[in-house]
């Protein structure tokens, strides 16, 4: 493969292009055009156009927030990339306005991210994985860093004075359990029943019991009229998501800033007492509607959507046509075998850890309790004072910012307050190229232990 450096160097350069660094892509150009000294920004994202979870797309599933926490609306209600101006460009404004939700589906809220991300084509580079970050040392000084990228080109190199890793969710199976042509993630769910083509499942299962569990089974039992779905899961019954207003306020802005200045043991409380709101929860709705479905079938006799509660898959076998399932049923501690055509895997995904990148960097980092990376309070990661470069993290700062990291409901004032710290270092960096006096000691701004 060829090895080529890329353009010039960037002051920020954004690692993955999902809707945490689109929202960081906006907040940037809204300050490169309120006058002040411009930041030149760009992406590398890896798939090969601009997607959020395109095989969750289920049609009818909605969004868990308010298209108030759009990409902008919280840090600017002004901007040209809002919600609403979306609606209005498309003209569905008033439409939207009578259909009365404040919950959108997620097709469309898909379909608004596209059309934002679209303003952005010429500073990101899809298709584009980025393997690597290497300090560019003057002196002793690390003073920028080389990205490597893989594309089907070859190895591009790109310098940066920042980088920001907004790198997304890793989806979750059991130990042991590998995903294959009947074993799938929730996160495959469309493309692998595209790829089914014409053939109709006789049996499903899916394990899990969060909100994408439900969703998988909806869709399941909806689409595949034939067929018996069987839904596996350790908890009672599935639990009821908590959007209620004063538990959502766990999500507010201003809870960013307490969660972080807490003391360790009160974050974990926070995080214990807040997890219904986000974890492993459903919405009301469609509980109801699995309910009443059930329900339902039992009238009419012809079952097809089971339950398993208080079950768990002890064994996951690939067969010569299907997939074998253990099934142990905990109470009564007994193990029946349950035979599907395919299973799907509803377990959840966890933060991709953005150490994997930063190896090359790890003589200048600072470690907390357990190894973890020490990010401030401006998502920035704190390093030893021979490193002027920055290294910033979306997403994966749950036990330091708190349950709304991962999510969407802050990500624009999140954003904001990462152009603001670039803006800053940038200035602090290259005074005479900004023309402007350098500002503040000469220290990270606001890094805070965690
Ligand atoms: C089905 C589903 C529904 C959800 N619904 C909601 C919701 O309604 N509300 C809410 O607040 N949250 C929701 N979430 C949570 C979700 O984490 C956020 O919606 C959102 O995806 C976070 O954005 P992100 O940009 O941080 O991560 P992602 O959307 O995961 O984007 C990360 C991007 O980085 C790219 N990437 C990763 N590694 C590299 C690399 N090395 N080089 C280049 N590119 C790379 C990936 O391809 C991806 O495009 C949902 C999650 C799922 C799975």
């Amino acid at each position: 493969m060829s090895t080529q450096s890329k353009g010039e160097l960037v002051d920020l350069l954004g690692i993955g292009f999902g809707p945490s660094n689109l929202a960081l892509a906006i907040a940037v150009h809204e300050h490169n055009g309120s006058g002040e000294a411009p930041l030149r920004a760009a992406f590398h994202e890896r798939q090969p156009r601009f997607g959020w979870h395109r095989d969750m797309l289920i049609d009818d599933s909605t969004m868990q927030i308010s298209y108030l926490k759009d990409l902008v609306t919280l840090r600017n209600p002004t901007s040209s990339f809002s919600f609403v101006a979306y609606l209005h460009e498309k003209g569905r404004l008033i439409d939207f306005i009578n259909h009365q939700v404040i919950y959108p589906s997620r097709v469309e809220f898909h379909d608004y991210l596209e059309w934002s991300a679209a303003r952005f084509a010429d500073q990101v580079e899809y298709g584009s994985e980025v393997t690597a970050i290497h300090p560019v040392l003057t002196d002793d000084r690390v003073t920028a860093l080389d990205v490597h990228a893989v594309s089907e080109d070859g190895v591009t190199v790109r310098r940066a004075r920042n980088v920001v890793l907004a790198t997304g969710l890793s989806a979750c199976l059991p130990d042991g359990v590998e995903r294959g042509d009947r074993i799938w993630h929730s996160g495959e769910l469309l493309g692998r029943v595209a790829g089914l083509g014409d053939a109709r499942p006789k049996r499903l299962a899916v394990v899990g019991a969060g909100q994408s569990a439900a969703e998988v089974t909806e869709y399941l039992h909806r689409t595949f009229t034939d067929a018996e779905v069987y839904s596996v899961f350790s908890r009672y019954g599935y639990s009821a998501a908590d959007d209620s207003p004063f538990a959502n306020r766990i999500f507010d802005p201003a809870a960013v800033d307490e969660f972080f200045t807490s003391d360790t043991d009160v974050r974990q409380m926070l995080l214990d007492y807040h997890a219904g709101t986000n974890y492993a929860v459903v919405d009301r709705d469609l509980i109801n509607e699995l309910y009443r479905r059930s329900y339902h079938e039992r009238v009419t006799g012809r079952r097809r959507l089971r339950f398993l509660n208080v079950s768990r898959p002890r064994r996951v076998t690939p067969t010569a046509d299907g997939v074998r399932l253990d099934i142990e049923h905990l109470p009564t501690r007994t193990t029946t075998a349950l035979d599907v055509d395919y299973v799907v895997f509803a377990t959840g995904y966890r933060p991709s850890r953005p150490d994997r990148l930063l190896d090359a960097l790890e003589p200048w980092l600072r470690r907390a309790e357990h190894d973890e990376l020490v990010v401030g309070r401006d998502y920035r990661v704190l390093t030893d004072g021979r490193m002027s470069a920055g290294v910033y993290v979306q997403g994966a700062t749950e036990h330091l910012h708190g349950i709304s990291s991962s999510l969407l409901s802050t990500s624009c004032v999140r954003a904001g307050e990462i152009a603001e710290s670039v803006v800053e270092a940038v200035r602090r960096t290259e005074p005479m190229a900004t023309g402007s006096v350098p500002r503040g000691s000469g220290q990270p701004r606001q890094v805070l232990g965690s």
